[in-house]
């Protein structure tokens, strides 16, 4: 068989591996002019740049960590990011250090009673229906107002009110002391960067890669090309020229600063979280790999959110009823129109997944293809 792969992202970079190791062949196409999508890691002063926002592998399945592991060796960093509120330094995720900062509790059954108190007066639904019920009905006001309200509300520029609840479920919520942002039992940082793995997927003498092609500008040519199968990984609803409307997305602007002192903040992520600052966090690379890089010498990034257009890069769905409604109206669509069309990743499917979700569905994709 003879697939067109669109996109040098995670899934379809897992998906063209799997096909040329059963001796497929396979072109990938990129419209950027490197390959690993939002993976992408680059390497300045012997720090590992993480050029589209933190990266931290978490997974739960045994299986795709060890798939992974054959593509890099990975470090033990355990994501434990710092919440900073105008000043106020606070631990995440939500647990009893963050609870004795707040309130000076010590047990949990203390802090129980307080975030109880607070949420009697509230008059919650027994079950929420959106962000903000989900996260006072979890935590009561001062967590919500000081770590969640505003940081959620810059993060995807609308009301928490008019979220889905289970952005906020990502999050863990616990009555021990442990800062681990995950509850996965796996977790690290491939030491080196992550975009040796997509290398070495893509190194096969069955393997095209193409970089700095747009397949909207060669469209029909790619649809006529003779390609068996095409695995589109870009926006579903821009592959049929938006004709059923947009889709929402919430885009992001990086800005990243090399500095000449060893330690900046003394931590990977530390997110801000009042409604003022208008950058959502603050990345330090260089702990992610434990101080890897030249002394006096660190790189940090500050994530802004933005409003998606057609001219930005679209970093999430906002999977909420309107927005699911529409893209199952593109999924209907492609089923009726582009038979030899298959949508995968985060944006062909329009799905908020993480990179373990995103290799878990091209393996499946895997497994479907070439069930014969
Ligand atoms: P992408 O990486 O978006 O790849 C799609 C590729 O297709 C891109 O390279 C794009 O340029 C290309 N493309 C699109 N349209 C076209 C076209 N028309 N022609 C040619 N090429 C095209 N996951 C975690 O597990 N842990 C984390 O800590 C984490 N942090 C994240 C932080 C941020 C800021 C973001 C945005 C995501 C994060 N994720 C995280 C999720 C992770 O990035 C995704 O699961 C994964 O990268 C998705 O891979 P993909 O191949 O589906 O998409
Ligand atoms: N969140 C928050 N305060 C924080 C961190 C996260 O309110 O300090 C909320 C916010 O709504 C965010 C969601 O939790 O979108 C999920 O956070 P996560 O860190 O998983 O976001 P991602 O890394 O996917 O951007």
């Amino acid at each position: 068989m003879k697939y067109l792969v669109v996109g040098s992202g995670l899934f379809g970079s897992t998906f063209a591996y799997e096909a040329a190791k059963r001796g497929h062949n396979v072109t990938v196409i990129e419209k950027k002019s490197h390959i690993g999508g939002n993976i992408y890691t680059k390497n300045i002063d012997g720090i590992n740049v993480h050029m589209y926002g933190a990266h931290i592998f978490h997974t739960s399945m045994k299986n795709i960590w060890d798939y992974v592991n054959q593509f890099a060796e990975f470090n033990n960093y355990i994501n434990s990011p710092i919440a900073n509120y105008n000043g106020e330094i606070y631990n995440l995720p939500f647990n009893m250090n963050t609870f004795n900062k707040l309130w000076g509790v010590k047990t949990p059954k203390e802090a129980q009673n307080k975030i109880d108190e607070q949420r009697k007066s509230l008059n919650l639904p027994t079950t929420p229906t959106n962000l903000e019920e989900q996260a006072l009905s979890l935590a009561g006001t001062d967590i919500y107002n000081k770590l969640i309200k505003g940081y959620t509300e810059k993060q995807w520029g609308r009301k928490a009110s008019e979220l889905p609840s289970f952005i906020i479920r990502r999050l863990p919520f616990r009555f021990t002391y442990n800062n681990n942002y995950f509850n996965d039992p796996y977790q690290g940082i491939p030491i080196g960067g992550y975009t040796q793995i997509i290398e070495k997927m893509l190194k096969s003498d069955l393997i095209s890669v193409e970089l700095n092609t747009d397949f909207f500008d060669y469209k029909d040519k790619y649809l006529n090309s003779g390609y068996d199968k095409i695995i589109f990984t870009g926006m579903i609803d821009q592959f049929f020229n938006y004709k059923l409307g947009e889709l929402e997305y919430r885009s992001l602007r990086f800005e990243t600063e090399e500095m000449d002192v060893d330690n900046y903040q003394g931590n990977a992520v530390v997110n801000y979280t009042d409604s003022k600052t208008p950058y959502t966090r603050v990345i330090e690379h260089k702990h992610f790999e434990f101080g890897s890089g030249e002394d006096n010498k660190t790189i940090v990034t500050r994530e802004y959110p933005q409003n998606w257009d057609r001219t930005k890069e679209p970093y999430y769905p906002i999977n909420n009823k309107k927005n699911r409604e529409l893209y199952k109206k593109y999924v209907n669509l492609a089923n009726s129109e582009a038979k030899n069309v298959i949508f995968g990743g985060r944006l062909g499917q329009y799905r908020y997944y993480n990179m373990d979700q995103t290799i878990m569905a091209a393996l499946n994709l895997v497994s479907h293809e070439f069930s014969n």
